[in-house]
């Protein structure tokens, strides 16, 4: 664990998670009164850690919507050391390798944490994409410098793309094209998303390239001029 690229705040939380050392309301109740157990961010369950790590439908929705856009709907039948053993071995058929998919798990687990202090201590609620939205700007950030970013995933992983936000009132325009051959029409598909992962527009367009070389020089094309048209900043 402490060979991870966490923050060691994070880590530190991890720890304390693997040795049942976090004061959940489940936790607190068992030596002094509280006056509920119900957990504040779904109010659906009794806090356990249990239930803060894997069945809280909050943490449910952080997790599916960081870029991994991970179910762990699929884990919630592990115990808290099972689940945490899982944090240092990728999902089965992952296109991500294990030390992105361990700062994954310990930032989520930690900023989900501190969601849940939030509102219990400040009364402050945070929706759950913020909350993905901060997990995937900590992990790009504890990976930057370590070329993990750029070589974590492996070529062939079509199905899901490790999207990072952009910074702080900007915009991101991801282009992404189909060409099979010359002969076929070539489909350009875009979105456009803010920082805060927020869907703003997106669109397609047909058009037809010579190789694969001209197919990304038309997808850039079409997407600089639908952003000039739009006055896209
Ligand atoms: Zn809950």
């Amino acid at each position: 664990m402490w060979k991870s690229l966490a923050t060691p705040k994070a880590l530190l939380f991890s720890w304390k998670c693997l040795h049942d050392m976090v004061p959940t309301r489940v936790k607190i109740g068992k030596f002094i009164t509280l006056p509920s157990m119900t957990c504040p961010m779904c109010d659906s369950g009794e806090e356990t850690l249990h239930h803060i790590l894997l069945t809280c439908p909050y943490s449910q929705k952080i997790w599916f919507s960081v870029s991994l856009a991970c179910r762990i709907v699929f884990f919630q039948n592990l115990t808290v050391d099972q689940w945490i053993n899982y944090w240092f071995l990728p999902p089965d058929n992952s296109f991500i390798d294990s030390n992105t998919w361990t700062t994954y798990c310990i930032a989520a687990t930690w900023s989900i944490w501190k969601a849940r202090c939030r509102k219990v201590f400040t009364n402050c609620f945070t929706e759950p994409l913020d909350v993905a939205a901060d997990i995937d700007l900590t992990v790009a950030k504890d990976l930057k410098g370590n070329s993990l970013l750029q070589h974590s995933f492996t070529s062939n992983s079509h199905d899901i793309s490790f999207w990072i936000p952009p910074g702080i009132l900007n915009l991101k325009l991801n282009v992404d094209i189909a060409f099979l051959s010359a002969e076929i029409d070539i489909g350009i598909g875009f979105i456009l998303r803010n920082n805060m992962v927020m869907f703003l527009s997106a669109g397609f367009s047909r058009g037809h390239a010579a190789t694969s070389e001209e197919v990304e020089c038309q997808g850039l094309l079409f997407a600089t001029r639908w952003c000039i048209q739009f006055k896209v900043a």
